[in-house]
Order: C-alpha cells, then sequence, then structure tokens
C-alpha cells in the first residue's frame, strides 16, 4: 500500500474515539451528554444476565405454579377414587394414584390405565381420573363412560384378574358398583356397560375383546358377589 497514495489517506477522517474506555468497567464509561439511563441498570442488564433469563423465569415459574395446582387437585382425585376402589373391590388395602404431569415424563407411552405386576396401585392418567369423577354427574358422556371403564378395568386387576378379556367382563358387570361409590346411580351404570359393550369393547385390541359378556353369566370375581 502507497502511504501517499490519495485512496487511502482522508483528510476529513475524524476518528476521535478513546481505546481506553473500551477496558474501564461499563459504569465509569463516558456517556453522550443527554442520554439519561443509568449505567447500574445498563450493567445489570447487558453484563449479568442472558437476554433469555426473563422469560426462562416466567416459563419455570408458571410450571411451577400449574404443578402445584395439580397437586392440589390430585390429592383430591387420589383420596375419592381410593374411597371407591376399596368400595368396589372390598380390599382396604389398595388405592388409585392419578398421574400428575411429572409422572408422565418417565411413562414413555400414553397409558390411561395401568397395574404393575403384584402391586396394590391402580395408576390413571390425570385426564381419565378427572373423566371417571366427572361421571356421576353426565352418564351419557362418551369420554366419562370410557373413563369410568377404565377405573374399573384397573379395579379388576387389583381384584386378582389378569386376563385382559376376562378382566373387561368383569368392568362392565361391575361398573354399576363403581358408579354407586363415586355418588352416581346404579341404572346409568348398566346403561354405561351396554354401551360399552355394543361399541367400544368390540374396537380393542383381540385379546381384550370380550363377546357376548353382558348376555352371559357374570364371572365370578370377589367384585361381583
Ligand atoms: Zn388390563
Amino acid at each position: 500500500m502507497d502511504e501517499h497514495d490519495p485512496r487511502w489517506t482522508s483528510t476529513n477522517f475524524d476518528f476521535d474515539f478513546d481505546f481506553d474506555q473500551l477496558d474501564a468497567p461499563s459504569a465509569t464509561r463516558s456517556r453522550p451528554s443527554g442520554v439519561g439511563i443509568d449505567p447500574k441498570l445498563v450493567a445489570a442488564y447487558h453484563g449479568r444476565r442472558s437476554p433469555y433469563g426473563r422469560a426462562l423465569r416466567w416459563v419455570f415459574g408458571l410450571l411451577a405454579l400449574a404443578a402445584l395446582a395439580q397437586e392440589l387437585v390430585g390429592t383430591h382425585y387420589d383420596r375419592k377414587l381410593t374411597a371407591a376402589a376399596r368400595a368396589v373391590t372390598g380390599q382396604p388395602d389398595v388405592e388409585v394414584n392419578c398421574r400428575r404431569v411429572w409422572d408422565e415424563l418417565t411413562f414413555l407411552k400414553a397409558n390411561p390405565g395401568f397395574v404393575m405386576w403384584g402391586s396394590k396401585t391402580a395408576n390413571l392418567s390425570f385426564g381419565i381420573c378427572m373423566d371417571a369423577l366427572s361421571w356421576a354427574s353426565d352418564p351419557d358422556d362418551e369420554h366419562a363412560r370410557v373413563a369410568i371403564m377404565i377405573l374399573t378395568h384397573e379395579l379388576g386387576h387389583l381384584a386378582g384378574h389378569f386376563d385382559e378379556a376376562e378382566t373387561e367382563c368383569v368392568a362392565m358387570w361391575a361398573v354399576p358398583r363403581t358408579a354407586m361409590a363415586l355418588g352416581g346411580s346404579e341404572v346409568e351404570g348398566r346403561r354405561t356397560a351396554q354401551w360399552y359393550a355394543a361399541s367400544y369393547n368390540p374396537l380393542l385390541r383381540g385379546d381384550y375383546v370380550a363377546p357376548g359378556c353382558l348376555a352371559n353369566r357374570p364371572p365370578v370375581s370377589p367384585m361381583l358377589r
């Protein structure tokens, strides 16, 4: 580069920046006059916090609040459904656990209800618990009907039934008892069983299908004594 080349020299270049300012703490840097921002505020937002910090705090705060609210409601659901489960199975040590949002993270497949081998606890999804408890006030609602049937099916496992079709059949016969234990009507419980036998059970996976269940004699079960 030729330093005398007029293209590289600029007589108008008025560069007046104090480079020492870059090394100084931000609060002591000089600012253009007339801009009234507190340097401490600038340091607080640009010096220490990530731009996502505030949003993340909101997200985690709201999640914690939702989890707390769900915990309060879930504890209430657990208590009501456990009382019903003990009445229907006749076993004083069985329990119903309504899964919370945190539990769903550990159950990768969205299973509406299950009982672990040898366990005394029926695990139901939070939605199934909610819908089963709403059945008594709206026994024609199909979600509530399926939910109270899933609940009764899991109670069948707690009562000692392992074959899925047999457990389905026990549940269809026993659902009027679950209905009464949840403050509903026995007649509506029977209507739910008939709807389930005709419209829902035949659509299930083969080992769950119980053809002619309600037309035959009830299966032998501690839930049907
Ligand atoms: Zn089952």
